[in-house]
């Protein structure tokens, strides 16, 4: 367990490049924080220098009060799960497991202990006997966690630990993380550009982009209230629709959007929200996630425009639709039942769901409501 603050910390590698800026972040006890976003964004960089693998050339780190910044990654009491496992070959797994114990001179009996404990809650009790050539790579992965376990850490990190396994592994060995976060009620730091990864696993989620961070919120939070575009297309698979509208004003006073020529009703809050940021007459990005698009609106209400299916993507319960709209560049993907199945070529009508429409700032991406 561990409290940990990160206080403006910036990281500027040897060639004058800053790959983090002004990090700032408290992480509670027995949390489970994610770093995502897309590559090169800082993720690692920011794992390594809470591990003390990087030094920081600006700011703060702090670990349960104390300054950590010239503190040797050795002395942080933080284990690290890296990406390629980095098992010694020639050891057996249950050398693998117990070798920081071995080093740190740990008597036989309780290395013995820690072992067999790591290795039942990890499942690896039958391999104990086996050299690393010798696993899968859930296995590998498993033993690579177990090395973290018996140090009792007070914190977990672990940079991108699944990106190595197949899709179905991938999907199993994710359940085992969160298993053991519950189990160990320590604190997790973990880096991944997975955002299944990301929702599923995390308390809360840094997203972050050329080394700033965007955001810092519970999944749901990034889900239903991105800060910014970015976010908010970074976020949810897969990801939402934009396109650009212009706000409009009816001589009775009411707002709507025009978008692609058509017409689309606003809720009185968002209304508000545009009246007072002074957006009318103004373009701005309209955003819409795939669930949130009506594929052949049939109960009366607005059409907001019509297009040809270009591929219809059936995914078992439910399926992809997508759409080369008419009158416009921007393609439209609508996440839809499978009750009406629709065939590619064939014109289809949509419809928005006015409640969940989100709306952005066209110049600086930020979430207008
Ligand atoms: P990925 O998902 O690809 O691993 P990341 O978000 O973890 O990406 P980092 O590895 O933290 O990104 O790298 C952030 C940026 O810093 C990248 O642009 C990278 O090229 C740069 N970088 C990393 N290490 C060094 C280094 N030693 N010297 C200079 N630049 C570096």
């Amino acid at each position: 367990m561990a409290h940990i603050q990160l206080k403006h910390v910036c990281k500027r590698y040897e060639n004058g490049f800053e790959a983090v800026k002004d990090f700032n972040l408290e992480i509670q006890d027995n949390e489970f924080i994610i770093f995502v976003g897309p590559s090169g964004c800082g993720k690692s960089t920011t794992l390594r220098m809470l591990a003390g693998l990087e030094n920081i050339s600006e700011g703060e780190l702090y670990i349960d009060g104390e300054r950590m910044n010239e503190v040797e990654a050795c002395d942080r009491d933080i284990a690290m799960v890296f990406q390629n496992y980095a098992l010694y070959p020639h050891m057996t797994v249950r050398k693998n497991i117990g070798y920081s114990l071995h080093i740190r001179h740990e008597k036989k009996e309780v290395i013995e202990a820690k072992v067999n404990e790591a290795a039942e809650i990890l499942g690896l009790t039958e391999v104990l006997d086996r050299k690393p050539s010798e696993l899968s790579g859930g296995q590998k992965q498993r033993v690579a966690m177990g090395r973290a376990i018996v140090r009792n850490p007070r914190v977990f990190l672990m940079d991108e630990p699944l990106s190595n396994l197949d899709a179905k592994l991938r999907g199993q060995m994710r359940v085992e993380i969160a298993s053991l976060y519950h189990k160990l009620n320590s604190t997790f730091i973990y880096v991944t550009h997975d955002q299944t990864e990301a929702m599923t696993l995390g308390t809360r989620i840094v997203v972050m982009k050329d080394g700033v961070v965007q955001q810092v919120d519970t999944p749901e939070r990034l889900f239903r209230y991105p800060a910014n575009q970015f976010v908010a297309g970074f976020i949810g698979t897969p990801p939402m629709n934009f396109a650009e509208a212009v706000v409009k004003y009816e001589p009775n006073g009411g707002l709507y959007l025009e978008e692609n020529g058509n017409r689309i009703e606003l809720t009185k809050e968002k209304a508000e929200k545009l009246r007072r940021g002074n957006y009318i007459g103004r373009a701005v990005i309209l955003g819409i996630r795939p669930e949130h698009v009506l594929l052949n609106p049939t109960d009366g209400g607005s059409v907001h425009g019509a297009g040809a299916v270009e591929v219809y993507e059936m995914l078992g319960s439910e399926a992809m639709v997508y759409l080369n709209r008419e009158g416009s560049r921007e393609k439209l993907i609508i996440k839809t039942d499978t009750a009406a199945p629709v065939r590619p070529g064939e014109k289809v009508s949509y419809a928005y769901l006015p409640e969940k429409i989100h709306l952005f700032d066209r110049i600086d991406g930020r979430t207008i409501t």
